[in-house]
């Protein structure tokens, strides 16, 4: 099932998407007929307390930087308010002078959990997204952390839509393209820890809430963005996230939203 985060006459809920309509699935709200999508607004697909972000976690990736095999995940943080869903636009700050796309197979939590074991970990997972963990590159390196060169509004694109139903992820093609053309492809087969030992690890540090998101790594390829581009990130049997990419003169925007 792909399910969606919507508005709708002021109300913002989720729902199931079929065809060129959603039905809602609170039903507490008392919709229960079909809304035609030009009557919603198709909304980031989370609204979490968290996102989770394994550094390194493709075999290819850690040899093209050249760094070794990490013995356990490595995790860092985005900040929720750099959420975005999909079509709305990456900004570059002009803080940076190379931001970079890393497409990635993003995990949605279903269920609130601590301490849970690999195998187990799927009784948890919601479903699945594509996410884009958008980086400065420069600032990676110039603060040797991660809060700024990750965190920027705009800097974690997802969506369009959560796939419930993903039979094996971790077999999975990861595809980023840029104005078209094929920047990044890769197999979660190549993750160095599955999308199970990855919520598994996680939750023996912090307590995992629904809705809350962990990124699976990027695959190798990353490469930086200009303003005017178009990233797509393509995840087989998951869902396709376009994001047009702007520069911040031309955004208008110079405080995020919160969605
Ligand atoms: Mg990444």
């Amino acid at each position: 099932m792909r399910v969606v985060r919507v508005r709708h006459e002021g109300r913002v809920f989720y729902a199931s998407l079929e065809g060129n309509q959603v039905q809602c699935l609170n039903k507490d709200l008392g919709l229960s007929e079909p809304l035609p999508l030009d009557q919603i607004t198709i909304m980031p697909p989370v609204a979490p307390s968290k996102i989770i972000c394994a550094g390194l976690n493709y075999h290819a990736h850690a040899r093209e930087m050249n760094k070794a095999v990490p013995e356990e995940p490595v995790l860092f943080f985005k900040p929720p308010s750099a959420i975005i869903g999909a079509w709305q636009p990456i900004i570059l700050p002009s803080q940076s002078s190379r931001v970079d796309y890393e497409g990635e197979l993003a995990v949605v939590m279903g269920k609130l959990c601590r301490h849970v074991s690999v195998d187990q970990a799927s009784e948890y997972i919601f479903g699945y997204t594509c996410a884009n963990d958008v980086t400065a590159r420069d600032l990676q390196a110039k603060d040797g952390l991660y809060g700024r060169a990750k965190g920027f509004d705009t800097f974690a694109p997802m969506g369009p839509w959560i796939e419930t139903v993903v039979p094996d992820p971790s077999d999975v093609t990861i595809v980023t393209r840029l104005n078209g053309e094929v920047r990044q492809e890769g197999a979660s087969a190549d993750m160095i820890f599955s999308p199970w030992e990855l919520v598994s690890f996680a939750s023996s540090v912090m307590t995992l809430l629904p809705g809350d998101v962990i990124l699976t790594g990027t695959p190798p390829g990353i490469g930086p963005m200009s303003a005017g581009d178009e990233v797509q990130v393509e995840i087989s049997g998951v869902a396709l996230l376009i994001s047009p990419v702007v520069s911040e003169e031309d955004s208008g925007q110079v405080h995020g939203v919160i969605q």
